[in-house]
């Protein structure tokens, strides 16, 4: 949080995403330790507490729900924010997404649909959140889908909702009858869908090299990755 922000009563935000990667990596204890560290921020100054980014929406409602129970036992106020990602990440480590095989090229089939999103939205509202966003993977109709959601709370549709109905109810329109019987709420929220590749494992298995700070490996260095720091790297990676 910078000074100079709380000094002049601007709106400060205080990234529980950080507190969070060092809960994970095994820096400081899990669990009791977020509701400490989220008193810690608005005691600061933050306006708003929330995370963002390395974890799926359901983790990173989990997380401000003991947020929440830390502001709430310390009596602090604060408002809540949400920003996950638009991937599913249950088999995630300690670091989030960035230990994932998938991690950062082949994540696209861990994407989570506009009907996941509808109920984070709806979750994180209930939750008392009302800084409701996403961070790496959201696609425009991700966005949408959130303001879709909470639209009787905001008392009007977002942008390009015209081009289609609220929970597919403009399929009732379609030309084949058992894609109209899909115009209805209770079909996509109840949809378990199928990924289509004969071959994969529904949970993969996060990489863990245990490089953390102070190891050589995550030393900047100003010119590029030579031929033999490669080989070293590729010698180390398994598949
Ligand atoms: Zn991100």
């Amino acid at each position: 949080i910078p000074p100079e922000g709380l000094y002049a009563g601007e709106i400060v935000i205080g990234d529980g995403g950080f507190v969070f990667a060092l809960e994970k990596r095994g820096y400081v204890k899990a669990g009791p330790w977020t509701p400490e560290a989220t008193v810690e921020h608005p005691e600061a100054g933050a306006s708003i507490v929330g995370v963002n980014c390395h974890f799926d929406p359901d983790i990173s409602l989990e997380t401000v729900k003991l947020m929440k129970e830390g502001l709430q036992a310390a009596k602090v106020k604060a408002h809540l924010m949400s920003q996950p990602l638009a991937f599913h990440t249950p088999d995630c480590g300690k670091q989030g997404f960035i230990d994932l095989p998938e991690f950062p090229f082949g994540l696209e089939p861990r994407i989570v649909t506009r009907w996941d999103i509808q109920k984070y939205a709806r979750k994180a509202y209930d939750l008392g959140i009302r800084y409701i966003g996403g961070c790496c993977g959201f696609e425009p109709y991700h966005i949408r889908a959130i303001a879709e959601e909470l639209a009787p709370e905001r008392g009007f549709l977002p942008e390009a909702s015209e081009k289609h109905g609220s929970w597919g109810d403009s399929l009732s329109m379609h030309t084949k009858p058992w894609v109209r019987a899909r115009a209805r709420k209770e079909y996509w929220e109840n949809l378990k869908p199928a990924s289509g590749r004969p071959y994969c494992p529904s949970m993969s298995k996060p990489d863990g090299w245990g490089v953390t700070k102070g190891a050589r490996e995550l030393m900047q260095q100003r010119e590029a990755t030579s031929e033999q720091q490669l080989k070293e790297l590729f010698q180390k990676q398994k598949f």
